[in-house]
């Protein structure tokens, strides 16, 4: 029986219908803990000074203590004379009183002696014997820290539910706090839910994938400050669930359990919660996107969360419902997250009724922040390594215009800077020049080609990698500087070739030869999506058929089996062939030697790079260059990447030169 989501809430309901339920999410208890191991824990009390800081008048300076009078007028060619009666080290009281006339030598942090109300710094006197000669004259207080400037006693110096950072650790321990109390950190026990899974580390075998949400999970409990515990992972069997999430239950104050909350009949956690001791669902179903099949039920007095299982959507579930729940009851009363706003340098859609989430990708372009969403599938795990923060477009809106400002939910207190960023199309070789180039701290988006160029053209990639085919003219690149209106701005540099070819299996079974195959009946095909180069190829090689055979393109194509079948990226028509789901497919020779696959040749495509002109001084372009133009990477790439080929003009700037592919 499949489930209907009957009534999707937003988070903040979520969050009022948990404390509806178990009453006001209230810390589970305090702790007592020394300083030093407070960090990352949130503060139970709040912590008033015992003492004054400084405790005593102090020299935040090296030199000699006086009363200001007594240098009235000194100055560099008009030195005062001053009679040294004694010494102030850092430790001891002094005993000395300063009178008009008198000075005291006096250390960094060194109590001031009576009579003095300043220091003169030692760069500015001469001494001379029992005598200093003074250059300078100095106000009353000059680099003297009175009692109590920073902290007076009795004063509330931390308050409680604050974030125990390095800061106010050494607050704590400037006032004499050796120990302080602190939230109790909540328990959770993770469990990941699904027959398909395997734990990291073992062997992966056909139609298994890794389980990574439990580790993911995991951190995030861990990084919000909470104590995680995985429990494993569970088959899709409902006696096993209720066994485990009940065993998770009795030792955690919280279950974090991932897939099998959808509405699909082998998705059984949300019947589970019912038949859990105590067990109540309280939300089935988030008014977001992704992340709609979530549910937080209650059982034995606890929460238990069900996050969906695509990797991406239980992340999101995980930042808007459960980490603001788990804060609570760990008593953090700031600010849950740290944000920023960013230009959106694209259009995007909203979701329709729903809250939509997309995580995004930051850059920095002329001084401010654009926030590039990665828009993979809610199954991409590599939309989450790229991603620094996530926007919101909110239920009622259709979508956000490209260029409008919005708000950007940092995943961590800081983002990283690169010293490069590219975006644009993805290639194994661009790995290859990174690794060359001495590992730059690079941020790279692989959105294609022709968001490549745009965002070139706009400042926000430094660097684009491309690999358009003009059909008309049969060039590649070049005729795209004029065409997407960028001449002014970026220039074209010379990258190298890739042979494309078709990928059978191993032996070639069919003996697939050429594209005039696609027409058997026993042959079916993999192809590409349209817009990638790949496509662009494959329909101008099967319009030449089409030509040849005399038939029309649609009933040509119409004729092909798997014609309809749109794979996203090379590995994808790769894996496709090496599973058998399809015979024959166009991709790299690359790809067919990573599949271990038989490649007939069809022809190169040239790949190459767009910069901005304002980045060919920047030291990570000029290296990148330098290190398109060098041997070794002429040589490893060809050695490395199996039909790869670079030109002699590799790393040349190459505006207006033909770019015709070598077939
Ligand atoms: P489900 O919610 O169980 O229908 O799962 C939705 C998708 O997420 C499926 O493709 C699952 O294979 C995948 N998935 C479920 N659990 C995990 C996990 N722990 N790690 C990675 N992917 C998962
Ligand atoms: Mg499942």
């Amino acid at each position: 029986m499949a489930k209907i989501f009957h009534r999707l809430v937003t988070p903040e309901e979520a969050l009022k219908m948990v404390e509806k339920e178990v009453g006001e999410l209230k810390p589970l208890g305090v702790e007592d803990v020394t300083v030093y191991e407070a960090v990352g824990r949130v503060l139970a009390e709040d912590v008033f000074s015992p003492i004054d800081s400084p405790p005593f008048d102090r020299s935040e300076v090296d030199g000699y203590a006086v009363t200001a009078r007594s240098l009235y007028g000194a100055e560099e060619d008009n030195p005062v004379l001053l009679r040294v009666i004694g010494r102030s080290t850092v430790g001891v009281m002094p005993s000395v009183e300063v009178r008009e006339g008198e000075g005291v030598e006096i250390d960094t942090g060194a109590p001031l002696p009576r009579g003095a109300d300043s220091v003169v710094m030692v760069e500015y006197t001469r001494r001379r014997g029992k005598l200093v000669e003074v250059f300078r004259s100095v106000v009353p207080g000059e680099n003297v820290a009175q009692v109590g400037s920073d902290i007076v006693i009795g004063d509330v110096v931390l308050r409680r539910g604050t974030m125990i950072t390095p800061r106010e650790v050494a607050v704590l321990a400037s006032i004499g706090r050796n120990r302080i109390k602190v939230y109790r950190r909540v328990t959770v026990g993770i469990i990941s839910t699904g027959n398909e899974l395997v734990a990291p580390g073992r062997p992966l075998k056909p139609g298994k994938i890794y389980d990574s949400n439990s580790y993911a999970i995991y951190s995030m409990v861990k990084e919000v400050g909470g104590l995680p515990t995985i429990l494993g992972i569970v088959r899709d069997r409902y006696e096993e669930m209720v066994r485990l999430i009940e065993r998770g239950l009795e030792l955690f104050d919280v279950v974090i359990t991932s897939g099998g909350t959808s509405a699909g009949p082998g998705d059984l956690v949300y019947r589970v919660v019912e038949k859990l001791d105590g067990g109540k669902l309280i939300v089935h179903g988030l008014r977001m996107k992704p992340g709609k099949p979530t549910l937080i039920g209650i059982a034995k007095g606890k929460l238990m969360f069900g996050l969906p299982g695509f990797p991406v959507s239980a992340m999101m579930a995980f930042q808007v419902v459960v980490k603001p729940i788990l804060m609570r009851l760990m008593g953090a009363t700031e600010e849950v997250y740290s944000t920023l706003s960013a230009k959106l340098p694209m259009r995007i859609e909203g979701a329709r009724g729903r809250r939509r989430y997309v995580p995004v990708s930051l850059v920095e372009a002329s001084g401010e922040y654009r926030a590039y969403p990665l828009l993979g599938s809610s199954g991409s795990i590599t939309t989450l390594s790229m991603a620094d923060g996530f926007i919101v477009v909110p239920e009622n809106v259709q979508f956000l215009e490209e260029g409008e400002m919005v708000t950007v939910t940092l995943f961590s207190q800081s983002i990283r800077p690169a010293d490069l960023v590219y975006i644009g199309s993805h290639c194994p070789a661009v790995e290859l020049l990174f690794e060359l180039m001495g590992r730059p701290h690079v941020k790279i988006i692989n959105v294609g080609s022709t968001a490549g160029w745009k965002a070139a053209i706009r400042g926000e990639a430094d660097v684009a990698g491309t690999h358009l085919l003009d059909e008309d003219t049969g060039l590649y690149n070049t005729p795209f500087l004029k065409r997407f209106g960028g001449a002014e701005k970026v220039i074209l540099v010379r990258g190298y070739s890739r042979l494309q070819g078709l990928l059978v299996a191993k032996g070639n079974p069919k003996g697939i030869r050429g594209f005039e195959d696609l027409l058997r009946e026993d042959v079916r095909m993999v192809n590409r999506v349209k817009g990638s180069g790949t496509r662009v190829l494959i329909d101008s090689k099967l319009r030449e058929l089409a030509r040849k055979t005399g038939l029309h393109f649609d009933e040509l194509t119409a004729r092909i089996k798997g014609y309809e079948y749109e794979a996203k990226t090379h590995s994808a028509v790769a894996a496709a062939v090496a599973q058998g789901r399809a015979d024959v497919g166009v991709s790299l020779m690359y790809y067919a030697k990573l599949y271990n696959l038989d490649f007939v040749p069809v022809g190169e495509e040239i790949f190459d790079f767009v910069m901005p002109k304002d980045r060919l001084e920047k030291p990570a372009i000029k290296k990148m260059i330098a290190t398109l133009k060098s041997e070794k990477f002429k040589a490893e790439l060809e050695q490395k990447l199996p039909g790869y080929k670079a030109f002699k003009e590799s790393g040349e700037i190459i505006e207006a030169q033909p770019g015709k592919c070598r077939s």
